[in-house]
C-alpha cells in the first residue's frame, strides 16, 4: 500500500504565491466606482494597505511570500496530502482519492493563509488596529490569531446569532486577545441604527461588514480585513494548490479532477488555480467548486456587478451573484452563506475553464460522516460538500471501472460545529433549495457583465 500522508519539509513551503490574473485569457473586467467607472487605487486606501492594494490589481505571475508570513506559516504549513486509503476501501472504488487537510490550522481552517499575510502588511505600514465581521466564526477566528502573531488590535463584529449560538468561537478569539461585538452593535453609527429599527435584530454578515468598514475608515490607525472574494486573498490561498502540486510531483501523479467547497471563492481559487498551469500546458484536469444549492451563486447566480455587502458600501465588483439582497436558508455550512463569488473564481467560470455543481444539506453531511467513520478527521460543514462530490466521483467510477485519481481540499475541521452534526443526526436538518422566483426577483436591477 502507498504512503497515507505526502509531506513536504518545511524549506519546501512555497516561497511565492501564484496570481492567475497573469495568466488570463481575456483580462478581468475592473470593479466599478458608484460613478459606473472603473475605480483607481485610492478608492480603496482607506481601509487596505499599499501592499495589498497593489496585489490586488497585479498581473505579475509569482509574487513573493515576506520571510515573516512563511515563518509564522511553519507553525502548521506544509499542510499533509493525505491519500483515503480507508474511504476508498469503504467505498470498495477503483479511484485513488487524495485530500489536502487545511484544518491542522491554528484556527481550524484555510483562512489563517491569508489572515496572517493580511495582519503583516498592515503591521507594516504602521496600522495597529484591525476590524472585521464574523459571521460563523471562522474568518474572525484567524484574523484574531493573526493579529496576535502581529501584535495588532482587532475588532471582530461578529452577527448577532451566531455570538448566541457559538459561545467558543467567540471564546477562541478572545484567547487570542481580540474584542467581540454582537452585531449589530452601539459601537458604530451603522449599528446603532440597525438597533433603533429592531431591538431584536438577529443581524447578518451585510450588516457586520458595513459595521467594521464604518469603523475602519473612521480612524486613521485602522484597516479593514476580508476573509474571502477579493483578488489578493485568492493569492494568499494559492500556497494550498502549489504545496499540493508539489506533494503530486513527488509521488508522480496528478488528479484528473480537482475539487473544492466555494463560498466566497478564496478555498476554491486556492486549491485549483496553480492546477491550471497544467490545464493550460495541455494536461486534462477538471476542477470543480461545489456550492450549496440554498446558495447556488455559479450554478444559478448571474455575472454581474453587483455590491459586496448590503449597505452598498464596497464597489460593484463583476461576479456571479445572487443580489446583495439575498438572504439565503440558515443552512449549517456558515462559510457558504455569500451571495456573491471571487471576481477570479467568476471570470474562469464564466469563460468555461472551471465547473461548478450545487449540492443538497443532507448529502453533505451524510458526506461527512462516511467520511468521519473511515479517515477519521470529522470534517467542517462547509468542507462535507467537497466531500460529497468527490464520493460521487469515486462512486460513478465504481460504476465504470475507472481508475481516475480525485483530488479535494479538506477546508476545516468541524470540531465547532457539532451541533449542526447533533441536529442532522436527530433528523433535524432539512434540503432547502431556493426558489426560482426568489433569485429571480433578488438579481433584478444588476447590470450585466458586459
Ligand atoms: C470560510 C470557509 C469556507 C469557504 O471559504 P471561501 O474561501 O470563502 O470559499 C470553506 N470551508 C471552511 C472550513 C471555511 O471556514
Amino acid at each position: 500500500m502507498d504512503d497515507i500522508k505526502i509531506v513536504l519539509s518545511e524549506a519546501e513551503i512555497p516561497t511565492h504565491w501564484y496570481n492567475i490574473a497573469a495568466d488570463l485569457p481575456t483580462p478581468m473586467p475592473p470593479p466599478l466606482g458608484p460613478d459606473g467607472h472603473p475605480i483607481g487605487a485610492d478608492a480603496l486606501s482607506a481601509i487596505f494597505p499599499q501592499a495589498l492594494i497593489e496585489q490586488e490589481m497585479s498581473s505579475q505571475r509569482w509574487i513573493a511570500i515576506p520571510e515573516p508570513v512563511r515563518d509564522i506559516y511553519r507553525l502548521w504549513r506544509p499542510a499533509p496530502l493525505f491519500r483515503a486509503h480507508h474511504l476508498e476501501q469503504a467505498l470498495a472504488t477503483p479511484a485513488r482519492i487524495y485530500y489536502k487537510y487545511e484544518g491542522g490550522s491554528p484556527a481550524g481552517s484555510h483562512k489563517p493563509n491569508t489572515a496572517v499575510a493580511q495582519a503583516y502588511y498592515n503591521q507594516q505600514e504602521g496600522i495597529r488596529r484591525l476590524t472585521t465581521e464574523t459571521g460563523a466564526g471562522q474568518w474572525g477566528s484567524s484574523i484574531a490569531l493573526a493579529g496576535a502573531m502581529f501584535n495588532l488590535t482587532v475588532r471582530v463584529y461578529m452577527v448577532r446569532v451566531s455570538y448566541q449560538q457559538k459561545p467558543f468561537r467567540r471564546s477562541m478569539m478572545e484567547t487570542w486577545g481580540a474584542q467581540v461585538f454582537s452585531s449589530p452593535s452601539v459601537e458604530t453609527a451603522t449599528g446603532r441604527a440597525a438597533l433603533e429599527r429592531d431591538p431584536e435584530t438577529p443581524g447578518s454578515l451585510g450588516l457586520a461588514i458595513s459595521e467594521a468598514v464604518e469603523d475602519a475608515a473612521s480612524r486613521a490607525d485602522s484597516h479593514y480585513a476580508l476573509g474571502s472574494v477579493l483578488n489578493h486573498v485568492v493569492l494568499h490561498q494559492t500556497v494550498i494548490g502549489l504545496e499540493a502540486r508539489a506533494q503530486f510531483n513527488k509521488i508522480g501523479v496528478m488528479p484528473d479532477v480537482v475539487i473544492a467547497c466555494c463560498g466566497g471563492g478564496s478555498n476554491f481559487g486556492g486549491t485549483a488555480f496553480p492546477f491550471l498551469m497544467d490545464k493550460a500546458a495541455g494536461r486534462e484536469v477538471r476542477l470543480v467548486a461545489v456550492e450549496p444549492d440554498s446558495c447556488p451563486t455559479l450554478t444559478k447566480g448571474r455575472y454581474a456587478y453587483d455590491h459586496g455587502d448590503s449597505a452598498c458600501l464596497t464597489p460593484l465588483l463583476p461576479m456571479y451573484s445572487l443580489g446583495h439582497d439575498f438572504i439565503p436558508p440558515g443552512i449549517h455550512a456558515g462559510g457558504l452563506r455569500y451571495h456573491g463569488d471571487s471576481p477570479l473564481v467568476s471570470h474562469l467560470y464564466h469563460l468555461g475553464l472551471i465547473e461548478a455543481v450545487a449540492v443538497p444539506q443532507l448529502a453533505t453531511f451524510q458526506a461527512g460522516v462516511t467520511f468521519a467513520r473511515a479517515e477519521g478527521i470529522l470534517p467542517a460543514p462547509e468542507s462535507n460538500h467537497a466531500i460529497r462530490v468527490a464520493i460521487d466521483e469515486a462512486l460513478r467510477c465504481k460504476e465504470s471501472g475507472e481508475a481516475k485519481t480525485i483530488f479535494f481540499t479538506l477546508s476545516g475541521h468541524g470540531h465547532f460545529d457539532m451541533a449542526s452534526y447533533d441536529r442532522y443526526f436527530a433528523g433535524q436538518l432539512e434540503d432547502y433549495v431556493y426558489p426560482e422566483s426568489d433569485i429571480a426577483a433578488a438579481l433584478a436591477g444588476l447590470r450585466a457583465v458586459s
